[in-house]
């Protein structure tokens, strides 16, 4: 079991029914979190969610208006930021430009008062961690954008503290260094065992690294769970939306028997009828959202006559989106729904079966999608 999912489980960190204000505006709204030891967790949001305002409190930048913060069952209010077991690297990196990589890793550790051959012994080993032996000499603006991550990385893991805050860590990374340093960061994250945290806008980021995500809008977490959980069980349009792609229909509750519960979306919409087995408290009447990923959705060409079933819709297609590995085909259901469709692509373009302006048969199991309500 996760320790997520044991109720007797011990937090590591959490936050209890905090707020934060600045002035009248309220960046962080009542909100509690547990996170484990050696978790990797991600807040995830747009800008202005209060996903930086949530580490800095944490770090000891910033006082909670109300409410408390726990470490390793200790209140920090009061301690101050050099004193918690916790260190932020942040988004600049904020490296000394006239000092070398070693001397920059170095650094926190003369402060503290290490003795001179423990700091060599752990600068070494951070060198080794980080793959940056062959800089150890080298000054900041000698490194490319990449190397300077790992020394800023170095750095901040040099002091063993107990948590590793990271914010937007990878952003100023093109984006294949970016994903070779996000298994970097997560096989650094086993092999320290560590607990990290990471702020990031950036869902493949969030999804790729983390054991759990919390989705924050507008100072609130809206889901936690794990990546999984998360794309395939939004619990909300805003999760639904905010992460992937996704087709959502407004939809009317019809009935719902033996775990089937049939929708039927608006003539104006399409007017067709959907039949899912997806979980909802939603009542025969109610109006609900259905959302289904693309990639959920199968494409063929229509057969002529063919009956109108539940989770079958005539569309015409009217784009197709080529992006490599899959192309995105939009399809027009009546005269305002377009309903996306992702398809691998693994046969060449030519003889490419389903063009513009065919006429297609969208069709969907009951087990794809998931009904919202909020
Ligand atoms: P981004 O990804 O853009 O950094 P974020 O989710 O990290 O966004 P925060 O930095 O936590 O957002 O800020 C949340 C809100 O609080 C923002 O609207 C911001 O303008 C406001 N805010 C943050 N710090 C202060 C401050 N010191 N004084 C006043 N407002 C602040």
């Amino acid at each position: 079991f996760a320790p997520w999912e044991n109720p007797q489980s011990v937090p590591f960190i959490e936050f209890r029914n905090v707020t934060k204000r600045f002035g009248d505006f309220v960046a962080v709204n009542n909100l509690s979190l547990k996170i484990y030891e050696r978790e990797f967790f991600a807040l995830l949001g747009g800008s202005g969610c209060g996903k930086t305002t949530m580490m800095r409190m944490l770090a000891g930048f910033e006082t909670p208006t109300e409410g408390e913060i726990f470490l390793d069952g200790q209140p920090l209010a009061g301690v101050p930021p050099y004193r918690r077991p916790v260190n932020m690297m942040f988004q600049s990196y904020a490296l000394f430009p006239h000092m070398s990589v070693e001397a920059n890793i170095a650094f926190g550790l003369k402060q503290e008062g290490m003795a001179k051959d423990k700091i060599d012994e752990r600068v070494a080993e951070m060198l080794r961690l980080t793959k940056l032996e062959k800089f150890a000499r080298r000054k900041p603006h000698q490194l490319s954008g990449g190397q300077r991550q790992r020394v800023a990385l170095a750095r901040s893991l040099a002091k063993r503290p107990k948590v590793l805050l990271l914010d937007e860590p990878l952003g100023a990374l093109d984006r294949k260094l970016r994903e070779e340093t996000q298994f970097e960061l997560m096989n650094l994250q086993e092999e320290l065992k560590m607990t990290f945290l990471v702020v990031t806008h950036d869902q493949e980021e969030a999804m790729t690294m983390a054991d759990r995500i919390a989705v924050m809008d507008a100072g609130r977490i809206i889901q936690i769970a794990t990546p999984g959980e998360i794309y395939e069980m939004p619990n909300s349009r805003f999760v639904a939306d905010f992460i992937g792609d996704i087709n959502l229909f407004e939809a009317k509750v019809v009935s719902r028997e033996a775990g089937v519960t049939r929708l039927a979306v608006s003539e104006a919409d399409g007017g067709f009828e959907i039949e899912t087995s997806a979980e909802t408290q939603a009542a025969a009447g109610d109006t609900v959202w259905y959302a289904i990923r693309p990639e959920k959705i199968q494409i063929a060409l229509a057969e002529p006559d063919a009956a109108p079933q539940p989770n079958r819709i005539r569309g015409e297609v009217w784009d197709i989106a080529y992006l490599g590995d899959v192309s995105i085909y939009h399809s027009r259901v009546g005269d305002t729904v377009t309903i996306r469709s992702t398809v691998a692509n693994r046969t060449r373009l030519v003889e490419r079966p389903i063009a513009w302006d065919d006429q297609v048969v969208l069709s969907w199991g009951r087990d794809a999608g998931v009904i919202l309500t909020a």
